[in-house]
């Protein structure tokens, strides 16, 4: 089984290559960011929990997005690997995913990091803003809090994955084909 966390800060390109990744190795894709939009957009009781924080550009409760990825795990039994964009974010989520991986008698083979400057995520998060309707990418303060939460919340996962000799790089600038090339290759040594 193929269990790749596919990492980055927000506007790294995590969706977009995810998306790659899940039809070309043949995953399911997990990504908790997608799942709390179509519950604020059916406004379900999650949804509305979960905006509070999103407006602000804040991380929902640990416990939220890992019940979230508790239930997925369960309900794809025959997956033949996943793939987890935007989660984990915090240490939290980053050990109870290696929980329900062992509970289920799997591992994280790689978290895969894709590598992207601030200024450079600043200025893809506004463009997409203009083009998509992501509540979130409206507001350069959402943004600037998005990041602020990835530097300090998510980004020390780096060296959590590190410990466990499961941290790879790659450069997330460039054109997509090329990084998706330079994901592949990596992906390809895992197997
Ligand atoms: P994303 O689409 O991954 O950028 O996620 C959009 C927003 O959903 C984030 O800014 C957070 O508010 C929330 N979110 C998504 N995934 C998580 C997570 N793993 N932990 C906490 N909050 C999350």
């Amino acid at each position: 089984m193929l269990n790749l966390v596919l990492f980055g800060a927000p506007g790294a390109g995590k969706g977009t290559q995810a998306a790659m990744l899940t039809d070309k190795y043949k995953l399911i894709h997990l990504s908790t960011g997608d799942i709390l939009r179509k519950e604020i957009n059916a406004g379900s009781d999650l949804g509305k929990l979960a905006q509070t924080y999103t407006d602000k550009g804040a991380l929902v409760p640990d416990e939220v997005v890992i019940g979230i990825i508790q239930s997925q795990i369960a309900q794809n039994p025959e997956a033949k690997g996943f793939i987890f964009d935007g989660f984990p974010r915090t240490i939290a989520q980053a050990e109870a995913l290696d929980k329900m991986m062992e509970n289920n008698g799997i591992q994280i083979t790689s978290m895969i990091a894709l590598e992207v400057a601030t200024e450079e995520l600043v200025k893809r998060l506004q463009l997409r803003g203009e083009s998509s309707g992501r509540a979130d990418d409206q507001s350069i303060d959402v943004i600037r809090n998005r990041i602020d939460a990835y530097n300090e919340k998510t980004k020390p996962i780096i060296d959590y994955y590190d410990a466990q000799k499961k941290y790879r790089a790659v450069n997330g600038i460039g054109e997509i084909s090329e990084i998706f090339n330079l994901l592949c290759k990596c992906v390809d040594e895992l197997k």
